[in-house]
């Protein structure tokens, strides 16, 4: 039921509007003077308002005007309510951000329309806001497995990084990829690799923070980044990672298999990653290096290359 909140300081005007409106199945709220006003504005978040315009203390236009500035309830429509003699009036407040008017004493036709139009305009823009949301999401998801993709991590790693640079902040990277991946797919078919893949994100998303981001890096490659993050607690969250994973039963079809994986873990400060892109290579010259020694294992950037034996590595 939609919600109309009417700002008038006239009683008899509010009687009437709320007789009608009521009369259409809305609920009324009413209010005498604009702070009041605005107080039940931001309070109920009311679907539309009816203000008039003269009124004792800041007049209908300053209402307005508030409403307008305040992020919490700019989108709410405005019907101004004016006498038929104020042309100019209608317009400033139009200006002002109104919708609409209508002028007293009501046709009860014409308000009921118009009150409606309004509450339509609203609702369709709400839903294409929403639909709006859902797309930018989805063009940030991976189709398969549900976690951020490709392009986006990388869009917000470069982005944090930068901010931990300039706040002295630890920001950790964790490149992983499932050992022998091939073989589900060769194995079994292209099916059951789907479903490796599906499950393995949910383990990653259930031991996630809520704060950090896990992607799909690409194929069977997948990455974390992990805030205020400290080299230890990064590498302690991968250990977990690893040992989830490795004493998970995938199930896929009427198969239960076993799954490793591998990973490799950086974290910035180091002497030698000033930026994202680096960040990245040195998780993923860490994943190389726990793929020769053998899978199933996690390695630390900084032991492969501990920050006080740096050597030049361009
Ligand atoms: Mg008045």
């Amino acid at each position: 039921m939609p919600t109309i909140l009417v700002i008038d300081d006239s009683k008899l005007i509010a009687h009437v509007a709320k007789n009608i409106l009521t009369k259409q199945g809305h609920e009324v709220l009413l209010a005498q003077d604009g702070e009041t006003g605005l107080d039940i504005a931001r309070d109920k978040k009311p679907d539309l308002i009816l203000l008039d315009l003269v009124l004792p203390g800041m007049d209908g236009y300053g209402i307005c005007e508030r409403i307008k500035n305040d992020s919490t309830i700019k989108d709410i429509p405005i019907i101004m309510l004016t006498s038929k003699a104020e042309h100019a009036d209608k317009v400033r407040g139009l200006e002002l951000g109104a919708s609409d008017y209508v002028t007293k004493p009501f046709d009860e036709g014409e308000l009921r329309a118009r009150v409606n139009t309004h509450l339509r305009i609203k609702e369709l823009y709400e839903s294409v806001q929403e639909k709006n949301r859902l797309l930018l999401e989805m063009a940030n998801r991976d189709g398969l497995t549900g976690l951020y993709n490709h392009r986006y991590f990388q869009e917000t790693i470069a982005k944090d990084f930068k901010k931990a640079l300039r706040y002295n902040e630890s920001l950790a990277c964790v490149m992983f990829d499932i050992d022998h991946f091939k073989k589900f797919n060769d194995t079994y078919g292209h099916p059951v690799g789907d479903i490796v893949l599906k499950t393995l994100s949910e383990l990653v998303k259930n031991l996630m923070r809520d704060s950090d981001l896990a992607a799909r890096y690409g194929g069977e490659e997948f990455v974390l980044i992990l805030y205020h993050t400290e080299a230890n607690d990064a590498y302690d969250i991968a250990e977990r990672l690893r040992k989830t994973v490795e004493q998970h039963k995938f199930q896929a079809e009427d198969l239960v298999l076993s799954v490793n994986i591998s990973i490799g873990v950086a974290c910035y400060y180091h002497p030698d990653i000033q930026d994202a892109k680096t960040l990245i290579e040195c998780a993923d010259k860490a994943l190389y290096r726990a793929k020769e020694e053998g899978r199933n294992r996690v390695v630390a950037f900084w032991e492969i290359q501990p920050a006080n034996t740096t050597e030049n590595t361009s």
